[in-house]
């Protein structure tokens, strides 16, 4: 069924391609496997998927272990500074970035370690209640701070659109975040490269492609429900 799933979420992304005049090729499926087992995984894994994205630094952890070593860990979760430690040389990219202490001690972490860590700064446009991200200003603000960091590098924004019935609404935003994205770029800041746009998820991940979208994150199209296991 995984595998299934996986056909019919990767022709999905190369319809959007098409329709947008983008390439399939810069764009990335990350399966976000998140509460689910090793077992599924591998299912993914065999059907060609290496970018695995999870919310919880223990799940990354003991999973890091049980999966192929070519396995790409990406830490697309909220991530408090007392774990960063336990996760930094396992996860190919830190997507959730919204804060300067954080990235500090990921530049601490990364220098102990003799590694550049990759990031994004995750952004909130969309003006509502989400726990997590920054403004427009503020992603400004935070990216510029942060390229003074050492062993540490801003590859791009990443965003997680309200969850919305019909994707269309998410559309504003997503072009919203590629406008900043370009923005920042012609600042041309050390360390700072906006190639990474992680954006989309199984509600809108098409949508999101359309708008630029260079990484989607696809956790129920492909693995299904999840199960919190508290009723
Ligand atoms: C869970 C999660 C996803 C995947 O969500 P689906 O709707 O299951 O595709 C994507 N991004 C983040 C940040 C998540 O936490």
């Amino acid at each position: 069924m995984i595998k299934d799933n996986l056909q019919k979420v990767q022709s999905n992304i190369r319809a959007a391609c098409d329709r947008s005049g983008r390439e399939y090729d810069r764009v990335s499926l990350i399966a976000v496997s998140k509460t689910k087992p090793v077992s599924d995984m591998m299912e993914a894994y065999d059907a060609g998927i290496r970018d695995f994205g999870e919310n919880k630094v223990q799940e990354i952890v003991e999973k890091y272990e049980k999966m192929p070593k070519d396995t790409r860990f990406h830490m697309i979760g909220h991530l408090q500074r007392n774990k960063v430690r336990q996760v930094i040389d396992k996860v190919v990219l830190i997507h959730s970035v919204d804060s300067y202490r954080l990235a500090q001690e990921i530049s601490v972490q990364a220098q102990k370690r003799g590694l550049v860590s990759d990031i994004l700064v995750e952004v909130n446009i969309a003006g509502e209640e989400s726990k997590f991200g920054l403004d427009r200003e503020g992603t400004i603000q935070l990216v510029s701070e942060i390229s003074e960091l050492p062993n540490i590098k801003i590859k791009g924004l990443m965003t997680v659109a309200p969850y919305v019935v019909d994707s269309e609404q998410n559309r504003e935003i997503f072009h919203k975040i590629w406008e900043l994205a370009v923005d920042i770029k012609d600042k041309k800041l050390d360390n700072v490269s906006m190639d990474i746009l992680s954006m989309g998820m199984t509600g809108d991940y098409m949508v999101a492609i359309e708008e630029g979208a260079t990484y989607v994150r696809v956790g129920t199209g492909i693995f299904g429900e999840r199960d919190y296991g508290n009723g």
